[in-house]
């Protein structure tokens, strides 16, 4: 679904990623950890086309997406969760949804989405009027969640949901991440809390200064002593 090959990524004389390559299959929970500064954000914003790498190539369903804009990306089944939510503070639950289909015109099967993303979330039916801005942590985390899912991605890039936000509001947002990977959606979850994201994961990689320095499948890495040290306090 998705393949990364010798990504390096530069910001100015910082070489932030140096030679990054991993892989995403279809129906797969793939998640890359690391430490603050280990380039995970950096490595989403690339993937997504918010950054350009200096070198190596990115494919997505077997196109190559490499230096193709943010939003021909999203034209092609790729949404992309930021970190710290970003929702739209000034609209509205509902006009945030809507911001998330301005692509697709199949007026009849976005309806359908909304009622597939308020049954998931009852709390932003509930709240479909209410400014996005006032809304809590959590419900905005969901919110920028049924936002990328009204593009109807075949690929969704999740940064960081756990951050800021209560331990039971985690388990909450993984929960979903599970739900909506069952209905089809492969996802690629960048976290820094391990433990999460190791627990909902099939395949992970570790991410040190802009390296993999380990991968492998998730429960096995949950396990490794390594990974125990470093990530799981
Ligand atoms: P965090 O969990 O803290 O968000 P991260 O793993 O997502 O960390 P990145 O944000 O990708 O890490 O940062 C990777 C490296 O690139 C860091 O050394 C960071 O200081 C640097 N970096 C990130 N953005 C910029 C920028 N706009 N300009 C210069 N350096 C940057």
């Amino acid at each position: 679904m998705l393949k990364v090959e010798n990504l390096n990524v530069y910001y100015g004389a910082i070489h932030a990623l140096k030679g990054l390559s991993f892989e995403v299959n279809k129906g797969e929970i793939v998640t890359l950890i690391g430490a603050n500064g280990a380039g995970k954000t950096t490595t989403l914003h690339t993937v997504s086309g918010l950054l350009k790498p200096t070198e190596g190539s990115i494919s997505l369903l077997d196109k190559t997406i490499t230096g193709v804009e943010a939003h021909k990306i999203l034209g092609m089944g790729m949404a992309q969760v930021p970190e710290g939510r970003r929702v739209f503070a000034k609209m509205t639950v509902q006009e945030n949804l809507e911001m998330g289909a301005f692509l697709r015109t199949d007026k009849a099967e976005i309806e359908e989405s909304y009622e597939n993303i308020y049954k998931k979330f009852p709390r932003l039916k509930e709240r479909r009027k209410q400014l996005a801005g006032t809304m809590s942590g959590g419900e905005q985390q969901m919110l920028a969640m049924g936002r990328a899912l009204m593009s109807k991605p075949d690929i969704l890039l999740m940064d960081e949901p756990s951050m800021g936000l209560a331990p039971i509001l985690v388990k909450e947002i993984f929960d979903t991440i599970v739900e909506v990977n069952k209905q089809g959606v492969t996802v690629l979850l960048v976290e820094q809390n391990a433990h999460m994201a190791l627990s909902i994961a099939d395949r992970a990689y570790v991410l040190e200064t802009g390296k993999i320095v380990l991968e492998g499948n998730a429960k096995e890495l949950l396990n490794h002593e390594d990974v125990k040290k470093a990530y799981l306090g």
